[in-house]
């Protein structure tokens, strides 16, 4: 498989390319963007902490049969993904009302709702990622009303897989944005699930403290963005590279130490 050109740069990630037409390289960037890229700022090590918990959670949705781009992680950074045509919605699913929620309705923030919430934000930074209806996606065609009905369902066993995958590791699932895209392959078009799932794109919360363990901290200045990240990687039994790399670094000062 041979790396190709640039295709586009996101926000938090950057696609390139592969000598496959049908599969492309998705780089996980350091870079961080709040309020509709108002607020920047790169944070190292960001980008390999969530290609590793991307990875993970991706490759067990594959077992329990939600499909979904990713073919296999490549390096530190990079994941080999299939193509898709991204549909242009961003598909939000809350389980406790906070962050733009609130705002908008005036919900308390920390409400835990009765039974999860599905919104619909249109993909377009130039309009600020609006919330729309059902009924908007349908009269403008973004998608019909059977693949929204499948979406609609994926996303509650999703919710429920990921509350599930949390929740045994002392994490709530606040609420998360995921996207999803139509295939290429074989002629035939089918939804899959895209893009990444990470503390970039969920929120998370301890159970016990609801210290927050995700893109909050950048977005309110909390700091400590990447002990968060690794408390979450470390929790769901992940980073196992960095504990060899530390394993290699401690056997290596162990050595020259011997040697003075
Ligand atoms: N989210 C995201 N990308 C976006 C907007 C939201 O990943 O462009 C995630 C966000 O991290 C949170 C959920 O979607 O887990 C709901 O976010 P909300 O609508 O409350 O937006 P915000 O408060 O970030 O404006």
């Amino acid at each position: 498989m041979k790396k190709g050109k640039k295709l586009y740069e996101g926000k938090a990630k950057i696609i390139y390319s592969t000598s496959d037409k049908n599969l492309i390289i998705q780089y996980f960037k350091d870079d961080a963007t709040a309020f509709n890229n108002q607020k920047k700022s790169t944070i190292e090590g960001k980008g390999v902490i969530n290609n590793r918990i991307s990875e993970h959670i991706l490759l067990s949705l594959s077992e329990i049969g939600i499909k979904n781009h990713l073919i296999k992680r490549l390096n530190m950074r990079e994941q080999l993904v299939k193509l898709v045509d991204i549909i242009p919605i961003e598909f939000v699913v809350r389980n406790i009302a906070t962050g733009s929620l609130t705002k908008r309705l005036g919900i308390e923030d920390g409400t835990v709702l009765e039974k999860p919430l599905i919104e619909y934000c249109l993909k377009d930074d130039k309009l600020g990622d609006p919330l729309i209806s059902r009924e908007h996606i349908t009269t403008f065609n973004w998608l019909d009303s059977a693949n929204l009905d499948f979406i609609d369902k994926n996303l509650k066993r999703l919710n429920d897989y990921l509350l599930g995958m949390f929740r045994a590791v002392g994490i709530k699932l606040v609420d998360f944005k995921v996207e999803y895209g139509f295939t290429h392959e074989s002629g035939k078009k089918e939804i899959i699930l895209a893009d990444e799932i990470s503390p970039d794109t969920c929120r998370l919360w301890d159970v016990i403290t609801d210290k927050k363990l995700d893109k909050d901290r950048f977005r309110k200045n909390l700091g400590d963005l990447i002990p968060a990240y690794t408390e979450v990687a470390k929790r769901l039994g992940i980073l196992h590279e960095q504990s060899n790399i530390t394993a290699v670094n401690v056997t290596k000062l162990s050595s020259i130490k011997k040697k003075k």
